[in-house]
C-alpha cells in the first residue's frame, strides 16, 4: 500500500509533549490571564493542537504531496486540459526579484521593465491569434469567456441593439453556456452532424437578428478541425452576430492557423494550458482575450501600451468605452510571465513545431488504442481524440470509469471520461507534445493489460491507493474537511 502513513492526520500522529522547538524560559514576569482579558474572552480549555517533532511534520506533508498525481510525477493525458510539462527554468525566471518584488501600486514609470514584457506578451498573443487587441486581465479560460461576452454585450448596447442569444454546439465545454448565462444571454444549443461537426443547416435555422454570439471551440472537443469554419463565420456575420473562438485547444493550431484568419472576432487563451504554467487544483490560471479592432474600445482596463510619441516608454491605459475591470491590477502576472518565457524559448518556428508534435503524439496514441478503444469520429485527429468504451461495456461489462480507475494502479493519470456528452462512454485522450514515444507505448501497454483483466477487479479499482472510490458527487458537493476531534 502506497503511503498509508501519509493519510493519518497530524492529530492522530500527535504524542503529548513532543515538540519541534524549545523556547527559552521567559525572563519577564508572567501576568495571570484574568488580569489581561475579561473572563468572557477566555476559553475554558486549551485548544487541541497536535504535538509533534519537526521530522514528523515534514514527513507528513512530503508524503501527502506524493499522493497527488501531477505532470511532474506521472503521464497525465487528461483530454481538453493540455497537461504538458512545465519547464522549471521558467519558474526560476518568473521568480526573479524584479518580477516578484514589484508592488502592483508602483507607478507605471517605476515598472517599465515589467510593462515592456507584458506589452510584448500582448503582441505575441495578438500575432498567434490574428486578433489585434488584447486584455491580459481575465484569470482563467472561463473568466475570459465571461469577459468577452460582456465586451460583446457592451458592443451591441453601444450600437443600440439588444441581441439576446448565444449559440454553441452540443459538444461545447460546460463553461460556454455557463458564461453565456452569467453574462445575461439566452443559451441555444445546436445538435452536431453525425461526423461530430457543426451542422450548417441547423446553424442557419437558429441564427437570426437576435443572435449576439456563436461560441465554438476549434478544433472542437472531439479533436476535429471544424472544416466549415469560414462558412460558419459567414452565416453568423451575415446576421450581424459575432464569432467567439474558445481557445482552449490552441495547442493544436498555434503557428499553423489563426482564429482571426478563419473568422473569429474574439477568443480567449488558456495560458496555463497552451503556454505552460501550473495547471490544476484550481489555479492560478490566466485567460487573456484577443478581439478585433472594432471591439478594442470595450476591453477591460488597464491595457499596456506604448506611450504615444515615445516608443521606448510604456503606460497603462483604460480603453474609451471599457466594460471596467474584471480582476485587480493587470491579471495573473506570474502565469503570464511563465507563458512569455515559453513563447520566447520556442520562438515562432518552435510554436508551430510544438503543435505538430502534439498532433503526431495524439494520432500515434489513437492508432495504438484503436483495437480496444475505437474512436467514432474520423481517421485522424488533431491534438486529442475521443475514444469510446461502449464496445467493452457491452461485451465485457467494463466501463470507462473502471479503466480510468485501474489506470491509477498502473501509475498513469486517467484521460477525461464521459465528456464530451455526444460520445457514449467517452474517453478523451490528450497526450501533448512533451511526452516521449516510450511513455505513449507504456501507456498503451497498460490499457491493453487492463482491458484483458477480470471485470470484477476493474469494478473495484483502484487497489493500490489509500482511497479507492469516493462517492464522486458527495465528495464534491459535501466534502468533509474537518476531523472529528473537534466534537469532544
Ligand atoms: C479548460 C477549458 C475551458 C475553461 O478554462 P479554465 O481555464 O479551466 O477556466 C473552456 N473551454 C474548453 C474547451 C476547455 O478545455
Amino acid at each position: 500500500m502506497r503511503n498509508r502513513q501519509a493519510t493519518r492526520l497530524l492529530s492522530e500522529l500527535s504524542r503529548a509533549g513532543r515538540r519541534g522547538a524549545e523556547f527559552p524560559a521567559s525572563d519577564v514576569p508572567e501576568w495571570p490571564l484574568e488580569d489581561l482579558l475579561p473572563a468572557s474572552a477566555l476559553a475554558d480549555a486549551s485548544p487541541h493542537l497536535p504535538e509533534l517533532a519537526e521530522p514528523d511534520v515534514v514527513r507528513h506533508f512530503v508524503n501527502l504531496s506524493t499522493l497527488n498525481m501531477s505532470v511532474d510525477t506521472h503521464f497525465y493525458p487528461l483530454g481538453s486540459c493540455t497537461m504538458k510539462y512545465n519547464p522549471k527554468r521558467h519558474e526560476r525566471l518568473a521568480g526573479l526579484p524584479g518580477i516578484v518584488d514589484v508592488h502592483p501600486h508602483q507607478t507605471a514609470g517605476n515598472i517599465q521593465g515589467l510593462l515592456e514584457l507584458l506589452a510584448e506578451k500582448q503582441q505575441m498573443l495578438a500575432e498567434i491569434s490574428g486578433l489585434p487587441a488584447v486584455s491580459l486581465q481575465p484569470a482563467a479560460g472561463a473568466h475570459g469567456e465571461l469577459t468577452a461576452l460582456y465586451v460583446a454585450a457592451a458592443y451591441f448596447r453601444d450600437k443600440g441593439e439588444s441581441r439576446k442569444k448565444v449559440i454553441f454546439p452540443a459538444s461545447a465545454h460546460g463553461t460556454n453556456p455557463a458564461s453565456a448565462a452569467m453574462a445575461g444571454f439566452e443559451c441555444v444549443e445546436l445538435k452536431g452532424t453525425e461526423g461530430g461537426f457543426v451542422d450548417l443547416e441547423e446553424l442557419r435555422r437558429h441564427v437570426d437578428n437576435q443572435t449576439a454570439v456563436f461560441m465554438v471551440t476549434n478544433p472542437n472537443t472531439l479533436g476535429l478541425f471544424e472544416k466549415d469554419i469560414a462558412a460558419i463565420a459567414e452565416i453568423v456575420h451575415a446576421a450581424g452576430g459575432l464569432v467567439y473562438i474558445d481557445g482552449a485547444n490552441m495547442n493544436a493550431i498555434m503557428g499553423i492557423t489563426r482564429p482571426g484568419d478563419f473568422g473569429g472576432d474574439m477568443m480567449h487563451y488558456n495560458v496555463h494550458k497552451t503556454f505552460t504554467g501550473p495547471h490544476g487544483a484550481g489555479g492560478p490560471g490566466s485567460g487573456p482575450i484577443c478581439v478585433r479592432d472594432f471591439l478594442a474600445d470595450f476591453l477591460p482596463g488597464p491595457v499596456v501600451r506604448q506611450r504615444p510619441g515615445d516608443d521606448r516608454r510604456f503606460e497603462l491605459a483604460t480603453p474609451a468605452k471599457s466594460i471596467g475591470r474584471v480582476r485587480s491590477f493587470f491579471g495573473n502576472v506570474g502565469i503570464l510571465i511563465r507563458g512569455y518565457c515559453y513563447l520566447r524559448t520556442l520562438g515562432a518556428a518552435g510554436v508551430r513545431s510544438a503543435a505538430e508534435q502534439a498532433i503526431l503524439n495524439a494520432n500515434y496514441l489513437k492508432s495504438l488504442l484503436a483495437d480496444v478503444l475505437p474512436s467514432a469520429h474520423g481517421e485522424y485527429c488533431l491534438h486529442e481524440f475521443v475514444a469510446s468504451a461502449e464496445g467493452l461495456a457491452k461485451e465485457r461489462g467494463i466501463n470507462a470509469m473502471d479503466i480510468a480507475k485501474r489506470l491509477l494502479d498502473y501509475g498513469f493519470h486517467p484521460p477525461t471520461v464521459y465528456f464530451p456528452l455526444v460520445v457514449p462512454h467517452a474517453m478523451m485522450f490528450e497526450p501533448t507534445e512533451t511526452e516521449s514515444k516510450a511513455t505513449l507505448d507504456a501507456f498503451s501497454d497498460a490499457i491493453h493489460k487492463i482491458v484483458a483483466e477480470d471485470a470484477e477487479l476493474l469494478h473495484t479499482a483502484p487497489h493500490n491507493l489509500p482511497v479507492s472510490r469516493p462517492e464522486e458527487v458527495n465528495a464534491t458537493r459535501k466534502p468533509v474537511l474537518t476531523w472529528a476531534c473537534c466534537k469532544d
